[in-house]
């Protein structure tokens, strides 16, 4: 079968990050459903990889690993980079961190606990970063993999733009 387990959660939901809303609550959601999945499935959420989540959470925008480093540093939690790079493995092999490419910086997950494969659209002016989905395994890319025998297994969707703030302010 192919990797496209869940289809019914990869459409509906709306790119989040851009659009007004309640922040505050939007990183205390996610911060209690990142306990709750820990605790359900095991995973250890350390104090430091809580706080690199949270750090992350309160941004829609990516953070790159030094200025990660730098804010753990402030928050008491030492200058080794190591702690850094091992809290970020362990929330992006879990999902709920992503990996910019572009960037080479990290963003909380806007979906975290569905599989899915995120499209990120990335303002050139802000770095703020809004997360969609896409499916791969339809539109034009899924129909050349479909001719050519292949099956997607991951994409990387990088859009890069302006967000409606600076357009408005262009
Ligand atoms: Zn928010
Ligand atoms: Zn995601
Ligand atoms: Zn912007």
């Amino acid at each position: 079968m192919t990797s496209d387990t869940n289809p019914a959660s990869v459409d509906e939901a709306a790119p989040v990050g851009f659009q007004e809303h309640d922040h505050q609550s939007c990183v205390k959601t996610a911060l209690v459903s990142a306990e709750a999945r820990c605790e359900g499935e095991g995973l250890r959420l350390t104090p430091v990889r809580r706080k690199v989540l949270e750090m992350l959470l309160q941004e829609h925008r990516a953070l790159g690993a030094y200025a990660i480093l730098d804010r753990l540093r402030e928050e008491g939690f030492g200058s080794q980079p190591p702690v850094a790079y091992r809290a970020l493995d362990f929330l992006v092999q879990n999902g709920f961190v992503h990996k910019i490419e572009r960037l080479n910086a990290f963003v909380a997950c806007s979906h975290p606990g569905a599989s899915h494969s995120p499209a990120f659209m990335i303002c050139r002016k802000c770095d703020a970063v809004a997360e969609a989905q896409s499916t791969p395994a339809r539109g034009v890319l899924g129909a050349a993999a479909r001719a050519a025998g292949f099956e997607i297994e991951r994409t990387v969707v990088e859009a890069e733009g302006l967000c409606p703030d600076c357009t408005e302010k262009a």
